[in-house]
């Protein structure tokens, strides 16, 4: 046994004698850890937390107040074929949506095909057109029945006349040739820099406004998703290159520009009219979602399903997550596809209703608003009809619960800096550009705070003020590779202020222009400073070998190392290490497999602590290695560290059995505490066949003083429960958990 209490028996290790072992909170730490060894295997959710007081709450919002938009709750989408104006029953279209109570309807202008007899040249008529006003009258069924109309258009492509007239338009190859649509070579790519977007885009948004009554406009297809446009035209050759911070600047100017310029193109006729677009990408978004959030009415996720590149099933709630940290509380809706999205697509065949439905669940868990999308009528209201039904029962059971899903803002006590610039930018420790190396990490650090039950919000990486940043007791930052000199100062007034940091990796070795330094940006606050160039893993990876017991230890036991993870930064010897470097060796063959060097002076994590602020920074990239093995030391090791630096401090605890993303948040009637089963076989890959239900799930929230409950009812279960008061503190039990349920807490 080689463990806390054995290390207390024995002083086993050098540097155990010296070591401060009797502040209280360390005796609780052991009283955890012996009480873990006999009863769970999950440290981090079978432990009694210290429960934190709720901040006071936000003043009532004034209905009268709200914008059409605030008060939009669903949103429905038959997104038009060319072929639809020959097939579609307008009638059964308009009396779906509206039966779904849908407040709002996509009708598609586009910009590739009109759908309605647009005089702007080279806005070609559909083939089935044959004259009609198809727009005009899919707006009329629609406004007949009270449901308002998004004017979709889309400006990423055109045909081969447009490209004859204006070669200008195209986007370019680096030798010179035109871009084509990968899958109809018949369209080309518009460049953004060019008067595609300046002239032909304004000239359809005009004709809309002059003959229809839209509520707002809405482009697909532009800005790209999830990466930066590569184009060598005339006007782009004289743009920085191509995926460089430089670039990034550019693009985000041209951006906002435009979006600007629809924006008030939007308001020429009505001023509560707006523009908006395509926003996927979530935590790789390519526009600066800083300055998004500052200037969008509606953020728009163009998230619709799993992919291969993000696997997981908590990629409607990443997406979430992203918005929030961005929207100070704005409007912002997610696309479910009810069609197959993924590698190998059916654009127009259902997907399995589970998976549908837990994107949608994800969507209400995460502050978004649902908003549901098939293909066309000919086949959405025909071939394939199987997709109604789960979309109408799931929109007219959450209309039943508007209130408690309308969030006022989260109550999360942790926040995990979005480095959104590293996430496009900097490429890990290869040579290649790749977004995959932040995508493991995104997705490891992920995994770890939804199985730990932590609660936590995105802070995005241009706000880090303090009006942003207070509400946290801790900040994790998960290989923040590119720093300001700014950010790191607001960092520092994190923690001068009492925060903790979780740091890792790469942290702060790069400067906001991706320019590297030559050592920690944050080497005076983490305690740390760089011996070296990135190590990788040859055959064996290194080992973190324990030298002297601490909470972040607790519940290891008959090891004397850890795994470590695939590559890390050396760094000098510090003080008191509590778990230092065993050099990775060969895996093969056998005979060599042992470590040449199996005790070094180099820390494997660096702890300090000041006043109430914690320090933890591992050199390695934990939670990415996490996320390609599974190891549960390292997630141990994570949730450890995340316990200790925010000393154990929680804002809602919910304790049971099952792998479960949570969200808590404050709503007008009350609080809503939302619990995502995610306990399957497919959390990770492929889609949800069915639902594992879960057994009780035990809350525990603690009032802000003179808030009591009235009731806590189960939206999904549609029941109530039973609670408990004692003073401020609140506690219920869920019996059960399908694939979703909210518990909503109403105050008097
Ligand atoms: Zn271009």
């Amino acid at each position: 046994m080689f463990n806390r209490r054995t290390f207390l028996k024995s002083g086993l290790t050098t540097g155990a004698a010296a070591l401060p072992l009797a502040s209280a909170l360390d005796a609780l730490h052991l009283a955890f850890a012996a009480a873990a060894e006999e009863t769970a295997p999950n440290a981090a959710t079978n432990l009694a937390p210290r429960l934190m007081g709720l901040p006071a709450r936000l003043a009532p919002v004034d209905p009268a107040a709200e914008s059409w938009l605030q008060r939009v709750r669903r949103v429905g989408q038959s997104n038009m074929t060319e072929h639809d104006p020959a097939v579609m029953n307008i009638e059964e279209w308009a009396d779906y949506w509206h039966g779904c109570q849908t407040d709002i309807v996509f009708i598609s202008v586009t910009g590739i095909l009109a759908f309605y007899p647009s005089k702007v040249k080279f806005h070609r008529h559909g083939k089935f057109l044959n004259g009609r006003d198809f727009f005009g009258e899919c707006v009329a069924a629609a406004k007949k029945r009270g449901m308002r109309v998004v004017a979709r258009m889309s400006p990423d492509l055109n045909w081969g006349d447009a490209l004859e007239a204006h070669p200008e338009w195209a986007m370019r190859n680096s030798d010179g040739s035109v871009q084509f649509n990968g899958e109809e070579p018949r369209l080309f790519r518009t460049c953004m820099f060019s008067t595609y977007m300046d002239d032909y885009v304004p000239a359809i948004m005009r004709e809309v406004n002059a003959l229809y009554d839209v509520d707002c406009f809405y482009t697909n297809g532009w800005p790209p998703l999830g990466s930066l446009p590569e184009c060598h035209c005339a006007i782009c050759a004289k743009l920085p290159p191509a995926n460089t911070v430089a670039y990034w600047h550019a693009f985000n100017d041209r951006l906002f520009e435009l979006w600007q310029k629809y924006d008030a193109i939007a308001k020429e006729k009505k001023p509560d009219s707006f523009f908006f677009a395509n926003l996927g990408g979530n935590i790789h978004a390519g526009p600066n979602l800083d300055r998004l959030g500052k200037i969008a009415a509606w953020f728009q996720g163009d998230n619709q399903g799993r992919t291969n590149e993000d696997p997981a099933v908590w990629g409607c709630t990443l997406h979430g997550r992203v918005c929030n940290a961005v929207l100070d509380g704005k409007f912002a809706a997610n696309v479910t596809a009810a069609y197959s999205t993924g590698e190998v697509a059916w654009r127009n065949a259902a997907k399995n209703p589970a998976e549908t439905k837990m994107w949608l669940n994800e969507t209400l868990a995460s502050g978004l608003t649902p908003y549901y999308h098939f293909i066309g009528s000919e086949d959405g209201f025909g071939e394939d009809r199987r997709w109604q039904k789960v979309g109408a029962d799931y929109f007219r059971w959450s209309a039943k619960h508007d209130a408690h899903f309308r969030v006022r803002r989260s109550i999360a006590n942790i926040g995990v800096v979005m480095g959104q610039s590293t996430q496009l930018l900097y490429h890990g420790p290869s040579t290649a550009r790749s977004h995959t190396y932040m995508r493991e990490t995104t997705h490891g650090m992920y995994e770890t705070l939804l199985t730990g039950r932590f609660a936590f919000d995105y802070a995005h990486e241009d706000r880090l003020d303090p009006e942003h940043l207070s509400k946290y007791r801790a900040l994790l930052l998960p290989n923040i590779a590119m720093l300001s000199d700014r950010q790191c100062d607001q960092i520092r007034d994190f923690v001068r202020r009492g925060g903790s940091i979780m740091a890792s990796f790469e942290t702060g070795l790069y400067d906001e222009n991706l320019k590297s330094r030559t050592d920690f940006a944050l080497a005076d606050l983490l305690g740390i400073s760089k011996a070296g160039e990135v190590v990788g893993t040859n055959g064996n990876a290194y080992y973190a070998r324990l030298e002297r017991p601490h909470a972040i230890l607790d519940g290891f036991a008959d090891t004397n190392w850890l795994p470590g993870a695939q590559n890390r930064v050396p760094l000098k010897p510090v003080r008191d290490a509590v778990l230092t470097v065993v050099p990775g060796f060969v895996r093969y063959p056998p005979e060599l497999a042992y470590p040449p060097v199996s005790h070094t002076v180099q820390p494997a994590v660096v702890l300090r602590e000041t006043g109430s602020s914690r320090i933890a920074y591992f050199p390695g990239d934990i939670e990415r290695t996490f996320w390609l093995t599974g190891h549960g030391d390292l997630l141990r090791l994570m949730h450890n560290t995340i316990r200790w630096i925010t000393e154990d401090e929680r804002v809602v605890h919910v304790d049971g059995p099952g792998f479960v993303e949570m969200f808590a948040w404050e709503t007008n009637p009350g609080y809503a505490v939302h619990l995502l089963n995610y306990t399957s076989p497919n959390a990770h890959h492929g889609w949800m066949q069915s639902v594992y239900p879960l057994g009780p799930q035990t809350v525990s929230l603690k009032l802000p003083p003179g808030v009591r409950a009235k009731s806590v009812e189960l939206l999904c279960a549609e029941q109530s429960v039973p609670f408990h008061s004692e003073g401020q503190l609140l506690r219920f039990t869920i019996p059960s958990v399908a694939d979703y349920e909210v518990a909503a807490v109403t105050i008097s």
